[in-house]
């Protein structure tokens, strides 16, 4: 099945209920099918009481990205309205108020200090809270990659314009986690036609106010910033897809993605902070769209409890040096493993880009 060609429009409203697949859905899949079916397109868990304290602290330092982001909106590119109305949305009217947003912005002091400020007032009305297992993973340390994420944003970022749609209409869109809920229609060299809907959230959509081409901005967490993390957004199929889904919604596109990551946490022995350009083009998005082919045809050969019987990549059991969680599952007898694949419950919990780009559209 090669992709010969495509091309990507917005999801109607029918559309709306078709199944969907995520980059990260695709990325489980290819890590080990019988764990991207379990546990990410069919989001059954054992129940460890473990938290996944990597998540929950990339998403709060997501958040913390998102308010420098408004900041730049509302101080750097003189939007406070457009700020104010996104804001709301994106953190909710009662946290919006406790943030204290405008008062914050528009004080007599140096930038610097407000950043600090709004970081602290973030993750101050987050759930977030300490884990004893977890000493990196704290919230001192999430204020500490906050701040020095505050002092880089300053220095770098406030030269990217962030795109406004309309800078008259307060209630306009603006590009600050920008749901992506698209459909790629896709022709296939056999001349076969197939389309996949694909959903996603962009952390940032800049627009160059001389070009007025569009470019993808993203926010990344890790435990270590080395060269290898680095060199493996070259290929990572999570920018591919996004930067074919902006299609859907601009006609003006770089295909260039500024990539932002943050260590967690701060060490004396690699960069806090750092940005950096990969770029992409359409080539690389049907590369995509080839993978995203086959992950759905595996989905659809092991429904249900028949996903016990997905391939098992167990090259992958011991992923990150860290065993993998259904380890148990995958040394049971496989009469045991239908009970055990019965008896494991549904997190209903989808990741925080699936989660927030479905509730924005009231899906
Ligand atoms: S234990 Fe290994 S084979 Fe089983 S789901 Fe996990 S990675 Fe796949």
């Amino acid at each position: 099945m090669v992709v010969y060609d495509f091309t990507v429009r917005e999801t109607t409203a029918l559309e709306r209920n078709w199944p969907y697949v995520t980059s990260s859905m695709v990325e489980a899949i290819n890590t080990c099918p019988k764990w991207g079916i379990i546990h990410n397109v069919q989001h059954k868990r054992f129940v460890t009481g473990f938290r996944q304290m990597a998540l929950e602290a990339g998403s709060l330092m997501h958040e913390v990205f998102s308010i420098y982001n408004l900041w730049q909106l509302a101080v750097t590119q003189k939007c406070l309205g457009h700020a104010d109305v996104k804001g709301k949305e994106l953190f909710g009217n009662i946290r919006w108020q406790i943030i204290d947003f405008t008062t914050i912005v528009t004080m007599d002091k140096p930038d610097e200090v407000i950043l600090n400020k709004l970081a602290y007032n973030i993750i101050g009305t987050s759930d977030f809270y300490d884990d004893p297992n977890d000493k990196n993973r704290t919230l001192s340390n999430l204020e500490h990659v906050a701040i020095e994420l505050g002092s880089y944003f300053l220095m770098n970022h406030t030269k990217f314009e962030i795109y406004v749609k309309d800078v008259d209409n307060p209630n306009s869109e603006v590009g600050i986690e920008q749901s992506l809920d698209v459909i790629f229609d896709i022709e296939l060299t056999s001349g076969a036609k197939v389309s996949i809907r694909f959903i996603g959230l962009a952390d940032v959509v800049y627009q160059n106010s001389k070009t007025r081409k569009i470019t993808l901005g993203e926010y990344k967490t890790t435990a270590s910033m080395n060269d290898a993390w680095r060199e493996a957004f070259r290929t990572r199929h999570q920018i591919s897809a996004y930067n074919g889904a902006l299609e859907a919604y601009y006609t003006e596109l770089s295909y260039n993605t500024i990539l932002t990551g943050s260590t967690i946490p701060v060490r004396k022995t690699t960069t806090p902070t750092q940005h950096f350009n990969v770029d992409r083009d359409r080539e690389n998005v049907k590369d995509f769209l080839s993978t995203a082919l086959f992950s759905l045809g595996l989905i659809k050969d092991y429904p249900e409890s028949t996903a016990i019987y997905a391939p098992m990549f167990t090259h992958s059991c011991n992923r990150y040096f860290r065993p993998c969680s259904l380890l148990d599952l995958c040394s049971s007898e496989k009469g045991d493993q239908i009970v055990m694949w019965e008896q494991m419950e549904i997190d209903a919990e989808m990741s925080p880009s699936e989660l927030k780009a479905l509730l924005r559209q009231g899906a």
